[in-house]
């Protein structure tokens, strides 16, 4: 009969026995360890497999497992706490230090005469018997075959070790070529003649007889103990490192166990952690890895590396700044130079104008002195009048004639001779004035009228002057009413000059008034002598006369003064009968351009 428990008791029992069942149910604690991979993925377990057993035989508590990565395969697990502890070549460690917090707790102790501190270095190999090349700086022009650019024996150790000799790979080689893991495909890419130097971990070409009988090692170091031939200088062994999760404990007890590992028992043995350094300053001469900063351009950096180009350009700059000083020294003195010539030629156009100004005034002066026997005879008429009328009053009044009506008349004549008189010299007066030309719109077919008014009243035996006025009623030209009279009077005085001394049939002008599009044209034509070839080609220059008489100024100053105005004036010899024709053409009002121009820069270019 089974013995009968009280109902508490089998409660207790009943608990007891579920914490008991839990417990055996729960799964152990996890270990995982991530290793680098560089011989290929069964020789990688084949390799750490004693590592494994020691912790499963000496931590039976946890669940171990080692899982075999790549570089960035095993920073990825790492980065995202996959893994308890990591082990990798010393480069990969720095990194994973700098970026994860890894934190050794252990190196491999490879024993046979490597220390833990003095355990890897490369061997750069090259076929033993056909190869061309002993020594590293050999390597210059040649192509390399490399793991990756970051593997630590594959590539970085070497690396470091060409750029102290002063030979950069990146640079000077004529290629890197990489194979990438397992190792021994460095020895296959010599094999195909795919590279003429290729790049192995040390004691790798030992561990291989036949490799050994193919290839050889360029510039192998005389190191003492070391069992290997290197090319490189030695680094610290691979070391265990736990990452910034894992527990404290957890690391005292893996570290506890493989220390409890020997070359003798298990092929592999741990020591304690090594000192990384000289991994540091090697990584810190590639300026890569934690070091990589060092290749963004600091402007001390910059300065070191680049010192020639900069100093080039500094040169440069510098000669730039003294050729835009001596530039600008240069448009200052032509600068000024040119306002001394500028003040200079304005100086001489105003003492020009003066003297145009003066020609001008003599050139009418002239035109009355030519006039003035005329002139005097043309006055003599009225004061001839004025003295008979005055002498037959005074007749009258000694016979005592004089009557009230003979007053009246002999007054009023008297009167109007002496207006007449007046107006002659009024005109005379006013065209003789010396004086500065203004602008303004006049009617031609009035100036006209008034020049040959004053043409006419000056001779005494005025030729006919027939005027074709064909102007449409309001037809204004921009002028000065004095300087176009002095024009026309010029024309119509050489006009009569060219025929006075022809039969009367031939002392006869005419003068025409036309549209000409935007322009109007003045002509005068006479019945006189005309004009030659040889006079032609000289008529406007300046002092040109055929007169005894002449000062030859009337036709260049009136061509000045017609320039002036922004028009032109012509001679032409005329196609039927005798004689010659001027034509003075000068813009409408409401085409002229502006104001008149200064007369004497035209006359002066000439
Ligand atoms: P000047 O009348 O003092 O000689 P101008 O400059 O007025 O000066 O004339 C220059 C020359 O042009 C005259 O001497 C003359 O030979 C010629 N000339 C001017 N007008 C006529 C004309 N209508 N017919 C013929 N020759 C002329």
């Amino acid at each position: 009969m089974l013995p009968r428990f009280p109902p508490l008791l089998t409660g207790l029992l009943a608990l007891l026995l579920l914490l008991a069942a839990g417990t055996t149910a729960a799964a152990p604690p996890p270990l995982r360890l991530g290793v680098l991979a560089v011989l290929g993925a069964e020789a990688t377990i084949q390799e750490w497999f004693p590592v494994l057993r020691q912790l499963q035989t000496a931590l039976p508590g946890y669940q171990v497992s080692l899982t075999h990565f790549d570089h960035e395969g095993l920073r990825r697990a790492a980065r995202r706490e996959e893994l308890d502890f990591v082990i990798t070549n010393p480069g990969h460690y720095i990194e994973l230090e700098a970026e994860l917090g890894a934190s050794r707790i252990l190196s491999l102790d490879a024993g046979s005469g490597r220390t833990p501190q003095s355990a890897l270095g490369s061997a750069v190999i090259v076929p033993r018997d056909s190869s061309p090349l002993r020594r590293l700086e050999d390597l210059r022009g040649r192509r390399l075959a490399v793991v990756s650019h970051e593997a630590f024996g594959g590539y970085q150790m070497l690396w470091g070790e060409l750029l102290e000799q002063g030979i950069d790979p990146e640079q000077e080689l004529a290629g890197l070529h990489e194979v990438g893991l397992p190792m021994n495909r460095v020895i296959e890419a010599l094999e195909q003649g795919k590279a003429d130097a290729g790049v192995l971990r040390s004691c790798m070409l030992e561990s291989r007889p036949d490799w050994m009988a193919r290839y050889r090692v360029l510039s192998p170091r005389e190191i003492p103990g070391f069992p290997c031939a290197s090319s490189t200088r030695l680094y610290p062994d691979w070391p265990l490192a736990a990452l910034r999760h894992t527990p404290p404990e957890l690391s005292r007890a893996v570290a506890i166990a493989l220390l409890g590992m020997t070359q003798g028992e298990h092929g592999m043995a741990w020591s304690m952690p090594a000192d990384y350094q000289s991994v540091h300053e090697l990584f810190r001469k590639l300026e890569i890895g934690p070091y990589a900063y060092l290749r963004t351009p600091g402007l001390k950096h910059l300065a070191e590396r680049y010192w020639p180009w900069m100093a080039g350009m500094a040169l440069l700059i510098l000669a730039w700044v003294l050729y835009t000083v001596r530039v600008e020294h240069l448009v200052h003195v032509r600068t000024s130079a040119l306002q001394d010539a500028l003040a200079a030629r304005d100086a001489s156009e105003q003492r020009m104008r003066a003297a145009q100004e003066q020609a001008e005034h003599l050139s009418r002066l002239s035109v009355l002195g030519e006039l003035s026997g005329t002139l005097a005879h043309e006055l003599n008429q009225p004061l001839a009048t004025i003295t008979n009328y005055a002498g037959s009053l005074r007749r009258r009044a000694d016979n005592q004639r004089l009557t009230e009506a003979a007053v009246r008349e002999a007054a009023g004549e008297i009167a109007d001779q002496a207006e007449r008189a007046a107006g002659i010299m009024a005109r005379i007066r006013s065209f003789s004035r010396k004086r500065v030309g203004s602008c303004a719109p006049v009617a031609p077919g009035e100036v006209v009228q008034e020049a040959i008014t004053l043409f006419q009243g000056m001779l005494a035996r005025a030729p006919r002057v027939e005027v074709d006025d064909r102007l449409p009623a309001g037809a204004r030209i921009g002028a000065d009413r004095l300087q176009l009279q002095q024009v026309l009077l010029n024309l119509l005085k050489n006009a009569w000059d060219a025929s006075q001394e022809l039969p009367p049939e031939r002392q006869q002008i005419q003068v025409s008034l036309e549209e000409d599009g935007d322009n109007i044209r003045l002509g005068v034509r006479d019945l006189g002598c005309g004009l030659d070839a040889a006079t032609c080609a000289q008529l406007f220059q300046p002092f040109f006369t055929t007169k005894p008489d002449g000062l030859g100024l009337g036709l260049s100053i009136c061509r000045s003064i017609a320039e002036a105005h922004g028009g032109r004036l012509t001679a032409e010899i005329p196609a039927s009968g005798p004689g010659a024709r001027f034509v003075l053409t000068l813009p409408k009002s409401d085409a002229a351009p502006g104001p008149v121009q200064d007369i004497t820069a035209l006359t002066s270019d000439r």
